[in-house]
């Protein structure tokens, strides 16, 4: 019985000594949008965060890439939807300017339809990046978790990052966090998808005649939606437009001829549009899935936060929360 009381006091101890000592109460790995948005909710309740990304750049599949010479291009075809919580809080918490995806339409606001950052995913992260950097929360770049050790009766885990182990309370992951197979206990990936793109840049002086369009099969290209990227990138206003074909799977060699005369065959272009430069850039995913947790004990569960980052206008379903901790995007960049 006394023995009993003593090891109770001393575990009693030790967790408290354990949660004092964390280095962080919450890591989140990964910096698509919606993760790096739940990190600053969890900074604004009052924890200490950490935010890890194991690319040279954040954003994760809405990252900004420079391709065919062009900087800040959107990485892939992107619709944000036109839920209005959603652009509300993106424009009011973030500062983000959303325009409707229209052509020759930009900054003008209607009631309906869909709705995307004006400067495209450059402006996405980089406004979500103003917010973390007003936080003072630590973003470690380029440093890939390798793997996660849950010392599930102190409540902590240790988070490998690049030969140095940091300590947690809590592990904010999501669908794009890849977790390898030596991570203990076994977390299990799904094998790697491939989303490959074909970017071309075409001389056409005549007006933008599409934002965003689905695809189809082309002489033997499948193309799954292509993006006229040019309002969002610094070529606005220039004889020269950007787009962007999503393609399932191999391309066919002439896949540069075969995009051109695909805009022109659906007159997406003007009929003097001319190709200048053509590049591919594929983002290649290992998703983990929603249960990945089920084997551990329910202590090792509570210490992983599953955040649904499947889709952008998800930001809708974490608005109500995110919107009673975050200061206005106004006072945010007044005291920067
Ligand atoms: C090509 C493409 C187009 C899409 N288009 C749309 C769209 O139009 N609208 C929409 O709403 N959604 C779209 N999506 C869905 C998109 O996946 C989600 O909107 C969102 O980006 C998912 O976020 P995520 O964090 O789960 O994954 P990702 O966006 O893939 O980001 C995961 C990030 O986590 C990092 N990471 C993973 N594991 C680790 C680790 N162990 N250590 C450190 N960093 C790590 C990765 O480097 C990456 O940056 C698209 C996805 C793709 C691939």
């Amino acid at each position: 019985m006394c023995k009993k009381f003593y090891l109770l006091i001393l575990l009693s101890i030790f967790s408290s000594i354990s949660a004092y000592q964390t280095d962080y109460d919450y890591i989140a790995i990964g910096s698509s949008p919606i993760m790096m948005l739940e990190a600053l909710y969890h900074h604004h309740l009052g924890n200490r965060v950490m935010i890890v990304e194991g690319a040279e750049e954040c954003g994760g599949a809405w990252k900004s890439i420079e391709i065919c010479g062009i900087k800040h291009v959107d990485m892939g075809c992107h619709t944000a939807g036109g839920n209005t919580k959603m652009i509300d809080f993106l424009e009011n918490y973030v500062g983000i300017n959303m325009v409707p995806m229209v052509p020759n339409d930009k900054g003008k606001k209607k009631s309906h339809g869909n709705y995307y950052p004006q400067a495209g995913c450059y402006e996405l992260i980089e406004q979500i990046l103003k917010l973390v950097s007003a936080a003072n929360i630590p973003l470690s770049i380029g440093h890939k978790v390798s793997s996660i050790y849950l010392h599930e009766n102190l409540d902590y885990a240790d988070v490998l990052i690049d030969g140095r182990t940091y300590t947690t309370k809590k592990l904010l992951v999501c669908h794009g966090t890849e977790l390898n197979n030596e991570s203990e206990p076994s977390y299990q990936n799904s094998s790697p998808r491939e989303f490959p793109h074909i970017y071309l840049l075409v001389k056409d002086s005549s007006p933008d005649h599409f934002i965003y369009t689905g695809g189809g099969a082309h002489n033997g290209l499948s193309i799954v939606r292509v993006s006229n990227l040019t309002p969002y990138c610094d070529l606005n206003g220039s004889d020269k437009k950007i787009f962007a074909f999503e393609v399932r799977s191999k391309t066919p060699q002439n896949f540069a001829d075969l995009c051109l005369d695909y805009l022109h065959s659906k007159s997406l272009i003007g009929k003097n549009a001319r190709l200048l430069n053509s590049e591919t850039y594929t983002y290649s995913k290992a998703y983990l899935p929603r249960n990945f947790s089920n084997k551990l004990s329910p202590k090792g569960k509570e210490m992983f936060v599953y955040v649904n980052t499947t889709a952008i206008w998800n930001i809708a379903n974490f608005a109500s929360a995110w919107e009673k901790v975050f200061p206005l995007y106004q006072e945010v960049a007044r005291a920067r």
